[in-house]
């Protein structure tokens, strides 16, 4: 399942990977995780048709594994940094660096490279770009599925969401 928005664009989520309504309805986060995403990126005051949105592993894991099998997420590594280039080019024509913001720990890592927890991750960044360079700032946050099992982390997501929608 490819991912979805604007072929140019200066904001992009990356999630973990289809799950059951994704992979039916052929889109990222249209599922429950994605009604939590839609919500707060709403509140924020973004549409998520100007963000480009797609995942570290585009084919939805058998029985729904998660994190998906590290051979996917090894496969599918290139692909997602040079959808995310693309996507964010032209370089030239923006005076600042596009946003990047990975949404739990299989993106978090598929990103940075590093595979401390999201905790971690999310107070280290953003932070120069082993994969995007400076063209992008990127910045690791909850996946909203993990949301209902901490009010803080739901906190949290929320300031990370207003940090993609600042200019
Ligand atoms: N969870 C993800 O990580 N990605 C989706 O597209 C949907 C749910």
């Amino acid at each position: 399942m490819a991912g979805y928005g604007p072929p140019r664009a200066d904001r992009v989520i990356v999630g973990e990977a289809p799950g059951c309504t994704e992979a039916v309805e052929g889109k990222p986060f249209v599922g429950k995780a994605g009604r939590r995403l839609n919500e707060g990126l709403s509140a924020k005051g973004m549409d998520r048709l100007n963000v480009y949105i797609t995942n570290a592993v585009l084919c939805h894991p058998p029985g729904n594994e998660s994190p998906p099998p590290r051979e996917a997420i090894r496969a599918c590594h290139e692909r997602l940094i040079r959808e995310i280039r693309d996507v964010l080019r032209p370089e030239g024509k923006r005076s600042t660096p596009g946003k990047v913001l990975a949404l739990g720990k299989t993106a978090g890592k598929a990103l940075t490279g590093d595979s401390r927890p999201v905790e971690q991750l999310r107070l280290l960044l953003p932070a120069p770009n082993p994969y995007l360079g400076g063209r992008a700032e990127v910045r690791v946050t909850y996946h909203p599925s993990a949301l209902p099992r901490n009010p803080a982390w739901s906190e949290r997501f929320d300031a990370d969401l207003g940090w993609l929608a600042d200019p």
